[in-house]
């Protein structure tokens, strides 16, 4: 591929060196909050990367505008995520999404297959559970347990752990 055929970023189309980055935070804004929040989300990344990495005086973009970009959009995102674990938030189909949590409390990122998601009836209504089933380098599941709401004081034995 030749620069000449490369298209010129426009300032409001910021390309970002990690695609998959992008796309999973802006994915999980539209399903978290609609085209509000993927908006939202947009403009405050865009916002973060004027501050970080502002564009020079004759318009180019600084290499690290779009790591920027991203890391501000990724960051926003799963801070609403977490906010909202456990809530259930409309699909564009009329249904209901339960927000799940993205990782473990460890960290371990909640991947297909590796967790358990689980309810735990309580005096209170009940609580969600996820558990990490993520296997360790000494091959014992992880077992760090996510739970929402967070159990209350009347709220007994709902903690695994
Ligand atoms: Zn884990
Ligand atoms: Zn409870």
């Amino acid at each position: 591929m030749s620069l000449e055929v490369l298209p010129t970023t426009r300032l409001e189309e910021l390309l970002v060196p990690d695609p998959d980055l992008t796309a999973v935070a802006l994915s999980d804004a539209a399903r978290l909050g609609g085209p509000e929040f993927v908006a939202e989300v947009r403009a405050d990344a865009t916002a973060v990367a004027d501050e970080l990495a502002p564009f020079t005086p004759d318009r180019r973009e600084p290499v690290h505008r779009e790591s920027a970009w991203a890391g501000a959009a990724w960051s926003l995102v799963d801070a609403a995520r977490a906010e909202l674990v456990g809530t259930a938030v409309p699909t564009p189909s009329g249904g209901a999404w339960t927000v799940t949590p993205a990782r473990c409390p460890v960290g371990h990122p909640h991947r297909a297959g590796r967790v358990l998601a689980g309810w735990r009836p309580c005096r209170c209504g009940g609580h969600h559970t996820w558990a990490c089933i993520e296997p360790g380098p000494d091959g014992r599941e992880c077992g760090a347990e996510t739970v929402a709401p967070e159990p209350g004081e009347d709220c007994r034995g709902v903690r695994a752990w």
